[in-house]
């Protein structure tokens, strides 16, 4: 059985050299060849001894997953299916911006939290990722890209884990491919440009902020416990005042000065103005001030089996109005990639599910959810599980 070497972080690639009798130093070359130049191929590495890359040769490979499909949008966005073997397939996503290059990567193939808007959660849950299929695709895009655009220079400057999944329920794995991120000799990334996207796991919000903090997103997309219940169900575990409590703990520690909210437009479901002077409520509740954190508005990206609509965009900007006049930055998210389905919550993949999952929400699917505008928040319910 071969070793695929995107497995390790450079502390694990050491150790793996060590067990071949090879120095610390060998690893660190490695580590570059693998993730700075794109070179899978050992013979290629050429300082380092021949004897070595014979031997790696024979013990190791550099793997990442397989391309199923590659699109490309007219915006410039790709977008690519991985096979992860066994029927499953994930996602990722390339944006390219003026300023910057995103890449938005899959943390799990499927997702346990089954929210009602999104088609990764209404395909159920098959397996977590290893490291090397998460980093594996930052390897392949980086260098595809590289490739493709005739450079040497970095392409992907910002990661999102905004793919299939929720990464704090991969907890190992996603912390491993974050430090190869960092890495200064991978990717270098920085981590304030590195965004994990949660739908709000509270210890393990705490528990990265002990580990490595990067960039924090939070997917609220409601303005309180009832309808956040039935949109997002971990909600049930883990409720608004409480998720606004680790925020304000993570910021303590985090890269940036801020939180960013996910809230995702449904029509006559959360986006009339009192779930927006609500949510101002709730973020002022939290912390005495506005500033803490930034509104990311998501169009809606719908799916036939959801049964919900986008909002139409004169809620959108005025949901936007109020939280911008209660002095909370709030942005409108772009979509990017519409005419290859890359946009947000759309990314699908293929996912053999070995859960209930994808039974319970079609359970769900068909109550409909009401508008809420309830004025208090009711506290923490004991013993209700997500
Ligand atoms: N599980 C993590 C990260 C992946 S989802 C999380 O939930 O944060 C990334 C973002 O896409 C989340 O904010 C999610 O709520 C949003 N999303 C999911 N389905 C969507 C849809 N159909 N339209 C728009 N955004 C969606
Ligand atoms: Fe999972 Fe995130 Fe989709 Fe919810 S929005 S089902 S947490 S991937």
């Amino acid at each position: 059985m071969t070793v695929n070497l995107l497995d390790f972080d450079l502390d694990g690639l050491a150790a793996f050299c060590d067990r071949l009798g090879e120095k610390r130093f060998r690893a660190t070359q490695l580590f570059r060849w693998i993730h700075q130049r794109g070179v899978s191929q050992f013979d290629g590495m050429t300082d380092i001894a021949k004897s070595l890359r014979e031997k790696l040769g024979s013990v190791a490979c550099v793997k990442a997953p397989a391309v199923l499909v590659q699109n490309i949008s007219s915006d410039g966005t790709v977008k690519w299916l991985f096979d992860v073997g066994g029927g499953d397939a994930v996602e990722s996503v390339f944006i390219p911006e003026e300023s910057r290059g995103t890449l938005c990567i899959s943390s799990q193939v499927g997702c346990l939290i089954g929210c009602r808007f999104c088609s990764t959660g209404h395909q159920g849950f098959s397996r977590n990722l290893t490291v090397g299929e998460i980093i594996g695709q930052l390897w392949f895009a980086e260098h595809f890209l590289r490739q493709h655009q005739g450079t040497h220079e970095r392409v992907i400057s910002n990661v999102v884990f905004m793919g299939m999944g929720e990464p704090l329920l991969n907890y190992e794995s996603v912390v491993c491919a974050l430090r190869v991120m960092l890495d200064d000799h991978a990717y270098g990334l920085s981590r304030r440009r590195v965004t994990v996207s949660t739908s709000g796991l509270i210890p393990v919000i705490d528990q990265l902020g002990q580990d490595l903090p990067v960039a924090l997103a939070v997917s609220l997309h409601a303005s309180n416990d009832i309808l956040r219940d039935e949109l997002v169900p971990v909600n049930r575990k883990y409720p608004i005042a409480e998720l606004m409590q680790a925020c304000r703990r993570y910021l303590l520690v985090a890269p940036r000065d801020f939180i960013t909210f996910e809230y995702c437009m449904l029509n006559g479901v959360n986006d009339s103005p009192e779930h927006a002077l609500e949510l101002v409520q709730v973020v002022l509740q939290a912390a005495g001030t506005t500033t803490w954190c930034k509104f990311n508005l998501i169009p809606f990206n719908p799916f036939p089996a959801s049964g919900l609509t986008r909002s139409p965009s004169e809620k959108v900007l005025q949901f936007l109005k109020i939280l911008s006049d209660a002095g909370i930055v709030t942005t409108i998210r772009k979509t990017r990639g519409d005419d290859i389905d890359a946009a947000c919550g759309q990314l699908a993949g293929d996912v053999r599910d070995r859960t209930d999952v994808h039974k319970r929400i079609a359970r769900r699917r068909t109550i409909m959810v009401k508008s809420e505008s309830v004025a208090t928040l009711p506290g923490r319910r004991e013993g209700v599980s997500g």
